[in-house]
């Protein structure tokens, strides 16, 4: 299949932290059916290819020596069964776009998942999470190119192995599998989740049916424009740090030292804590240095107003992880990719 990548291309435009950037080749596809034909391209070149989507959890710390294969495929297939409703989606699919018009046709299961930028492909990378719902619980399986084998592969979920905000594409699979297509079990008969404190206060004070999908969308939609910033307006990539997880007995120190301290407790007596309350207690929310800071709203979103190198970013990333483990003790690893 004939292709034609696009030499010296600029990335500013293709990742929400407004980072400058160029990448030695850039190829956008609307046909997975190029993906071969792209990685033969950079393999003859001995280039390595990275896959974008809408560049929402990516960081480039330089410019990119080799090819960028953006998606934009597009299309749906669907198949009802009783109350199960199978959607096979490609891969350049907006994801916000899928939640709405599946909440419009009645397929339920994806109402805390609204307004999370980026595409459909990039959604099992990091197993997306929001409001105590996460992709894996409605993912069936993940079709794609395998790379080293040279064919399309089908992966069923258990081969995904989802974590919190992480899978096998970011281990056995990373930059090895360029995934075309996702397809998703919905239901059309409704079973919300409101675990989280901010969706059911807001649910309650505005009067709405916790019951219903629709109200849970809308819901997690204004809370999330009320606290987190649109890209197009102040460049970020959500939140930069993942939250820590941490053993009982750490919790439990931390616990004495701040009885404020913000945690969740998992399965193996092991503790989530609230990276942003980590950041804010450290005094990094609202913090501005050379036109990159966090957010005010929400510590935990790095913003980048001064549309500054990824350098300039990852330099005050570098900091402020050292000055949360000289604090806490605690580690924090970053979210987003950084390339
Ligand atoms: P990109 O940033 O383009 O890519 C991310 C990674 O996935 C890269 O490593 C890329 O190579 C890889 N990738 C992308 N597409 C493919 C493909 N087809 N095949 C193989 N690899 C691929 N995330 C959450 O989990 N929950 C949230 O609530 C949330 N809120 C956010 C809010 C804001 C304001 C922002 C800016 C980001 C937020 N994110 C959140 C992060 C981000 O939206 C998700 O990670 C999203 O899935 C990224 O999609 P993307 O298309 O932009 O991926
Ligand atoms: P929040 O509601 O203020 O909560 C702060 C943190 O506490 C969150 O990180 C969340 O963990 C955790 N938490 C809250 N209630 C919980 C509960 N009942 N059980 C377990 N953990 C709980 O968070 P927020 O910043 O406004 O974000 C709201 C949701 O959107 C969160 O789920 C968050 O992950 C998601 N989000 C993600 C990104 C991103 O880029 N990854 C960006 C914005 C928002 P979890 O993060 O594990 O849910």
């Amino acid at each position: 299949m004939n292709i034609e990548p696009i030499p010296r291309a600029p990335l500013g435009d293709l990742n929400t932290l407004a980072v400058t950037a160029t990448a030695d080749y850039l190829l956008t596809i609307d046909d997975a059916a190029q993906i071969p034909a792209a990685v033969d391209f950079a393999r003859s070149r001995g280039l390595p290819l990275m896959v974008l989507g809408q560049g929402s959890n990516v960081v480039f710390g330089g410019d990119y020596a080799g090819l960028v294969l953006r998606m934009m495929t597009s299309g749906t297939t669907v198949k009802e069964s009783g109350s199960d409703v199978l959607l096979e989606v490609a891969a350049g699919e907006n994801w916000h776009q899928l939640v709405m018009n599946c909440l419009d046709r009645g397929y339920y299961g994806l109402e805390n998942l609204a307004l999370i930028p980026g595409t459909v492909g990039a959604a099992p990378v990091q197993n997306i999470g929001a409001y105590g719902v996460e992709l894996e619980s409605v993912l069936e399986s993940v079709s794609g190119w395998h790379i080293d084998r040279g064919e399309w592969q089908l992966l069923s979920r258990q081969q995904c192995e989802f974590g919190y905000r992480d899978s096998v594409f970011k281990h056995a699979l990373k930059d090895r599998f360029i995934i075309s297509a996702v397809t998703l079990r919905l239901r059309t008969e409704a079973d919300t989740h409101t675990d989280y404190q901010a969706l059911r206060d807001y649910l309650q004070a505005h009067a709405l049916d916790a019951a219903d999908p629709r109200a849970v969308a809308a819901a997690v939609i204004a809370i999330r424009q009320s606290k987190l910033p649109d890209p197009a307006a102040i460049p970020n990539a959500g939140s930069f740090f993942k939250n820590p997880v941490v053993s009982r007995q750490q919790y439990e120190q931390l616990l004495q030292r701040y009885p404020d301290l913000v945690a969740y407790p998992l399965a193996n007596d092991r503790f989530k804590l609230a990276a942003g309350w980590l950041l804010d207690r450290a005094g990094w929310k609202g913090k501005q240095r050379n036109g990159v800071g966090f957010f005010a709203e929400q510590a935990l979103v790095m913003i980048n107003p001064g549309h500054r190198a990824g350098a300039e970013l990852m330099a005050l990333a570098e900091d402020v992880r050292r000055d949360i483990q000289q604090q806490f003790g605690v580690e924090l690893d970053i979210e987003p990719r950084v390339y």
